[in-house]
């Protein structure tokens, strides 16, 4: 007996579905590129629930006959091209006839739409890749789709699903990747019937501005220098930050050919422009839109992925590096110092680095027996630092190796300060160096996550209070985070739809500006993908002591150092930090002797 058999068309489109619809954020990509290419010039996007009730695009764009109507829906049913030669000269931004079959799948859908040559339209209901409907119907031009109960039918889907702020903040995060680059188009973003966004049609730094600032102000635009260069291979402009009001909260984007594209590669083009000029932790926000001949990249590539290929990306790199250069040159203060071209972008910043402390003096790669290794190259510990790592690697090393013999008595043991970097203190099997900045992290990192668990922070109030104005993506994630930013002592108050009155902050940061500590907060939760209550809590406490911890170069009176290494040792793992880093590093007697 035969065993093969062909899935019926509703299973297939179910099984494509998992791959081009994961999300509410991907099916609402997906009907707005629609639009775009049927050359809408006014799109309104209605979304309830986060796009798990509803999820609604209403374009003005050319519509479709009533046959087109139904056959939008089957697979690989497209209007966009016609043979594979097409793939390569790509000028939309769909072509796989697959999105609508797919959404289809695990949706209600129900859609009007009609051309203008059409008297009447069509309206069709389709539940689950089921035509339960269709029949001819007044409406506009243009196309109205709304796509309900997503993934009615998938309840593993379902429940895959995150919060709905971290799925309304996914939703805005493609809707920003679409509305930079079709300025010209009218949008309406609209949630729970409340207007989120609301852009007129403009030029692109207009679009960003109405994006990220504030229309009426353009405070936001005003940051930024053009970047403008024309070559053979590409044409590459847009807009780059100058160094002085980089963030710690940056805005990345590049976009090709009227595609956003994640690329690492570039991003680093654009990041070894800008060395030297950015304190540690700082980040250059921008928008660069690339022009390319469709031939010479790659889109055809998983649907959800943003990841691009060039055929020349060094030459590529090369030229947007220079063009950000020279924007940065041409427009704002060059730095008069000759920097080091190669500059911080082979050697990743600390990202533990202190912060809002511009004088940068730290050399992180500094090693104290420099010298020594200059004059005596081969008995120069390699490594020095990680000559404990051995001991604390493992935690059945911790365990054989009883605290109370590898612990000093922090109370009386000598105790230096060296380089303004480290602290010294001689233990039982040898030197103590431990990392001062880091030591104090790890114990303040403890205190704030207790803090945060019995929602006791100490707050200062301000007596200026400041504003932080916040794209909306942003908006969303400190209604998140405001709980647990209050158990720590910041004392917010929602000003306007973009922005926060900061009226106190945690004591230990007083003497800091706050805002770019919560910018630093909203990076650091979002880069980690905090989605959880706890991981929330642990990017809070982590990004609070970074910023509050004492930093390199500080010098230390040995109360101050008896006290955090006293605190540190109580800590129950003190050897490195959360995130794997040295905090006390060990030079046993043996290797000082063999110095000698
Ligand atoms: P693709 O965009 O890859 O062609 P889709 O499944 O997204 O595939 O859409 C299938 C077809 O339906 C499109 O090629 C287009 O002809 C038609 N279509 C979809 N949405 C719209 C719309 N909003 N306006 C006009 N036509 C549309
Ligand atoms: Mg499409």
């Amino acid at each position: 007996m035969d065993i093969i058999h062909l899935l019926p068309d509703s299973v297939a489109n179910q099984i494509a579905a998992g791959e081009v619809i994961q999300r509410p954020a991907s099916c609402l990509k997906e009907l707005v590129e629609n639009s775009l290419d049927a050359g809408a010039t006014r799109v309104q996007v209605i979304v309830r629930d986060a796009g798990r009730t509803l999820l609604q695009v209403i374009d003005d764009g050319i519509g479709m006959s009533e046959m087109d109507a139904r056959l939008a829906f089957e697979r690989h049913a497209t209007s966009k091209i016609r043979e594979a030669q097409d793939l390569f000269s790509l000028r939309t931004m769909g072509f796989r006839g697959e999105a609508l079959a797919s959404i289809c799948a695990v949706a209600q859908v129900e859609m009007t739409t009609r051309r203008k040559e059409d008297e009447t339209g069509t309206l069709i209901e389709i539940h689950g890749s089921d035509v339960v409907r269709q029949e001819p119907c007044a409406c506009p031009v243009g196309t109205n789709i709304k796509v309900s109960n997503l993934f009615f039918n998938v309840p593993v889907r379902r429940k895959f699903l995150k919060t709905d702020q971290t799925e309304l903040r996914n939703l805005l995060t493609e809707f920003y990747h679409i509305v930079l680059v079709y300025p010209k188009v009218a949008f309406t973003f609209v949630h729970n019937d409340e207007i989120i966004l609301e852009l007129p049609a403009g030029t692109e730094k207009q679009r960003i501005e109405a994006v990220f600032g504030n229309p009426k102000k353009n405070v936001y635009t005003s940051a930024f220098v053009e970047v403008k260069t024309e070559t053979e291979l590409v044409s590459i402009r847009g807009f780059v930050i100058k160094p002085e009001n980089a963030t710690k909260r940056a805005e990345q984007y590049f976009f090709v050919n009227g595609r956003y594209m994640r690329h690492p590669y570039f991003l680093k083009a654009v990041q070894t422009a800008y060395s030297g000029m950015l304190t540690a932790d700082y980040q250059p926000s921008f928008f660069i839109y690339f022009d390319i001949a469709p031939e010479s990249i790659d889109v055809n590539i998983h649907p959800t992925k943003t990841e691009i290929k060039f055929a020349d990306e060094q030459t590529i790199f090369q030229i947007l590096m220079a063009s950000v250069r020279e924007a940065l040159g041409k427009f704002s203060l060059a730095p008069t110092i000759d920097f080091d071209t190669q500059g911080n972008i082979n050697i990743p910043l600390p990202t533990d680095a202190p912060v809002s402390r511009p004088q940068l003096t730290v050399d992180t790669s500094y090693n104290p027996f420099h010298t020594r290794g200059a004059i005596y190259p081969d008995r120069a510990p390699k490594n020095w630092e990680s000559l404990y790592d051995g001991l604390s690697e493992t935690r059945d090393l911790e365990i054989s190796t009883p605290r109370e013999t590898a612990i000093p008595d922090a109370e009386h043991a000598p105790i230096w300060q060296y380089g303004g970097k480290y602290i010294l203190m001689p233990s039982e099997e040898g030197l103590m160096l431990i990392n001062q900045h880091r030591a104090h992290t790890a114990v303040l990192y403890a205190q704030f996550m207790e803090q945060l668990g019995n929602a006791q922070g100490a707050m200062q109030q301000l007596l200026f209070p400041e504003v932080i104005s916040l794209p909306q993506d942003d908006m969303i994630l400190m209604e998140q985070l405001q709980p647990d930013l209050r158990a720590i002592g910041f004392d917010l108050e929602q000003l306007s739809p973009d922005s926060y009155s900061i009226q106190g902050v945690p004591a230990q940061l007083a003497q800091q500006s706050p805002v770019p500590t919560l910018q630093h907060i909203l990076t650091q939760v979002r880069d980690r993908n905090a989605d959880t209550r706890q991981e929330w809590r642990e990017q809070i406490a982590l990004t609070l002591a970074q910023n509050a911890a004492i930093p390199y170069g500080k010098t230390l009176t040995e109360t101050e150092m008896r006290e955090i290494v006293e605190k540190l040792f109580a800590l129950p793992q003190f050897r490195r930090t959360s995130d794997g880093k040295t905090i006390v590093s060990l030079m046993t007697d043996e290797e000082i002797n063999k110095r000698f």
